[in-house]
C-alpha cells in the first residue's frame, strides 16, 4: 500500500459502537456494544485507520455542551484503549437547522447523510476515500459515506427498511458489528 495514502474505516457512534441513548451524554453510562473490541482490533491489524463520525445535535438543542461530548469521546477512547483498539480521529457535528442555540443552530454540511465529516477527515488524515468503508446503524450514515465515495455498511438492528435508491443503498447489510468487519476484509482480501 502506499504509504501517504491511507484507508480508513468510518464509525457512527450511537447504536453501531456504544448503546444508543437517545442524547445520551454521561460517560459513565457508555457501553460498548458486542463484538465491537474485536472488530476493530482485527481492522486495526488489517491497516485501516479508524475513524469516528457522529451526529451530535444535542449540543446545537442545548442538551449538553462541547465540553460534555469531549468527555464522552474521551471516555470511549478509554474504554477501547483498555482492549487494545486506537482510534485515528473524531469527528462530530453538533449542528441542526432547527437548534435553540444560535451558534448551532443553520443548515451545515457535515450533518449526516451530508459527507461533509468524512470529506474532512480524508483530506486531514490523507484517506483514499474509494479504498475505505463506513459503518453505520441508519441509512443516513450508509448514504454520507456513499456520497463521500466510500462503501458503506448497514448494521441490520431492524430501524430501516432498505431503500430502492442508490444513493442509500448499503454494500452491505450485516448482521452485528463483527459481520460486518469480515465483509470488509473479506472485499479487501485481507482475510
Ligand atoms: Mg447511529
Amino acid at each position: 500500500m502506499d504509504a501517504t495514502v491511507n484507508r480508513a474505516v468510518f464509525l457512527d457512534r450511537d447504536g453501531t459502537l456504544v448503546a444508543d441513548g437517545r442524547y445520551a451524554h454521561d460517560p459513565e453510562k457508555m457501553v460498548l456494544l458486542g463484538g465491537v473490541c474485536a472488530g476493530l482490533r482485527l481492522l486495526e491489524t488489517a491497516g485501516y485507520q479508524l475513524i469516528v463520525v457522529t451526529n451530535q445535535s444535542g449540543i446545537a438543542l442545548d442538551y449538553f455542551t462541547e465540553p460534555e461530548l469531549h468527555r464522552m469521546h474521551e471516555r470511549l477512547a478509554q474504554l477501547l484503549a483498555e482492549e487494545g483498539v486506537r482510534i485515528g480521529a473524531f469527528y462530530y457535528c453538533p449542528h441542526h437547522p432547527r437548534g435553540a442555540v444560535a451558534e448551532y443552530a443553520f443548515d451545515c454540511t457535515c450533518r449526516k447523510p451530508a459527507p461533509g465529516m468524512l470529506l474532512k477527515a480524508a483530506e486531514e488524515h490523507q484517506i483514499d476515500l474509494p479504498r475505505s468503508w463506513l459503518i453505520g446503524d441508519i441509512l443516513d450514515d450508509v448514504e454520507a459515506g456513499n456520497q463521500a465515495g466510500c462503501r458503506s455498511i448497514l448494521l441490520n438492528v431492524g430501524t430501516e427498511t432498505l431503500p430502492t435508491v442508490p444513493s442509500r443503498t448499503p454494500a452491505y447489510v450485516a448482521r452485528d458489528f463483527l459481520a460486518a468487519v469480515r465483509f470488509i476484509l473479506a472485499s479487501d482480501d485481507l482475510l
